[in-house]
């Protein structure tokens, strides 16, 4: 054993010297008898080990922390170094993930660093060289604001992330135009990333506001990405030749953005890209409030208490409505004609017609914030419509009972839901008192 731990010693120690790279030696029984005798695991032959070099580590100096930031604004500390060779290539940036990596491995710029590359393939900074340090080596700080757009950049609580909140940044505005025109959120078809990337490139879209302004001839004049194939006399063109948008296309794009002008707040809300707001969330709010302009004066708590949405998205809510770019946004969007508004009278009558409830009820949601659990057998309607109407009412439905149960809908037959219900002093409702409640909605 002494021999094969010197001759590994020794390969690391010229793993240098070789004109090919190795990340390890494998070390094997030479005698086939031996082989036979140990056989093999399931996986691998019990005659043959791998000695795995650690990742092999270069010195080289940090020149700059610099700051990405990414589609969802998160700013992102990435080190630049002197370019160096590592494992086979060479290797001049890496990440640092966020603030709190930097202050745990305390690398400053000008420090000289051990840099490897992570199971042989992600560059690495493993930490500065303590005594080559540069005098006057500051520790390394986030800035205060974000590098592309100059806006402040907010750290979360409870999150390692820092972030830039602005719509306008330029960083994320290409995602978030193409989020604005995707399926599900203004459904605006014919832009795709192509168009977008000529669009900014033109300077004629900044943000989601400006695609409302754009013209048949802003779109005709600018090129597709593509080029002619061929000479084309009659058409006067020639092989090479930028591709325009046609006038027909063109045309279309422009009544597929007015078309989108209709879609609901809920639809809006979720175009936005607010943090923490997908499609359902962005539903239960726009149900909630109706009108942009009751959301963006409604205080966190009020947010917070819609069913589904809770103090993060609450604060995540006003935090967007409270950046001044945004909220320009926002008037623009009204000014070119976007609806900013959620019709529920439509679905109000149809959930009333369908549950046997007053449509004022569906609309005006008496039993919001309020948790039901039924049980036992009714009579008038079965447990699952009577639940579907409690819903309708904007009640929500569980199947156990807990503290945080409202009230208890028990018919004959209610077994231990009912004990539980009496022992938590949940309060009780009879089949009577419930259809009170679903004609009128009000609790007797
Ligand atoms: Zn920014």
């Amino acid at each position: 054993p002494a021999e094969v731990h010197a001759f590994c010693a020794d390969a690391l120690a010229h793993r240098a010297d070789l004109d090919y790279d190795i990340d390890g030696v494998v070390v094997k029984v030479d005698s086939f008898a031996q082989q036979d005798e140990l056989g093999f695991t399931a996986r691998a032959p019990r005659w043959a080990i791998a000695f795995k070099f650690p990742p092999e580590e270069k010195q080289t100096v940090l020149r700059e922390i610099r700051i990405q930031v990414g589609r969802t604004g998160v700013l992102t500390p990435v080190a630049e170094f002197d370019p160096v060779m590592v494992s086979g290539s060479t290797i001049a940036r890496a990440t640092l993930h966020n603030e709190d990596e930097v202050h745990r491995k305390d690398v400053r710029v000008g420090d000289t660093i051990v840099v490897h590359k992570a199971g042989d393939v992600i560059p690495e900074v493993v930490g500065p060289v303590l005594d080559k340090r540069p005098e006057g080596a500051l520790p390394w700080q986030m800035p205060a604001t974000c590098p592309a757009c100059g806006s402040p950049v907010v750290h979360e609580e409870g999150e390692v992330a820092y972030r830039c909140v602005s719509i306008d940044c330029p960083a994320q505005v290409k995602e978030r135009l193409a989020h604005w025109v995707s399926r599900g959120c203004m459904d605006i078809d014919g832009v795709g990333d192509e168009l977008i990337d000529k669009l900014i490139e033109a300077g004629l879209v900044r943000d989601v506001a400006d695609f409302y302004q754009l013209s048949v001839d802003d779109l005709a004049g600018l090129d597709t990405g593509r080029t002619y194939l061929k000479d084309d006399k009659r058409r006067g063109v020639r092989a090479g030749d930028p591709i325009p948008v046609g006038a027909t296309i063109a045309q279309k794009v422009v009544d597929e953005l007015v078309k989108s002008k209709a879609q609901p707040l809920s639809r809006v809300l979720f175009a936005l890209g607010i943090r923490h707001v997908g499609k359902s969330v962005a539903e239960v709010i726009a149900r909630r409030f109706l009108t942009l302009d009751a959301l963006v004066v409604a205080n966190a708590d009020e947010i917070a208490a819609v069913d589904g949405v809770g103090p993060k998205i609450a604060a995540s809510v006003k935090q967007f409505f409270g950046v001044p770019e945004n909220l320009a946004v926002l008037e623009r969007l009204r000014v070119a004609g976007l609806t900013l508004e959620e019709d529920l009278s439509g679905e109000a009558a149809r959930a009333a017609e369908e549950m046997g409830v007053a449509e004022e009820l569906v609309a005006a949601q008496p039993l919001a914030g309020l948790t039901f659990v039924l049980t036992g057998t009714l009579e008038r309607r079965t447990r699952d419509e009577a639940g579907a109407a409690l819903k309708a009412l904007g009640a929500k439905v569980t199947g156990s009972v807990s503290k945080k149960t409202s009230y208890v809908v028990a018919g004959p037959g209610a077994g231990s839901k009912l004990a539980k219900a009496e022992s938590l002093g949940v309060s009780v409702l009879n089949e009577e008192q419930l259809e009170h409640v679903l004609a009128t909605g009000e609790i007797l």
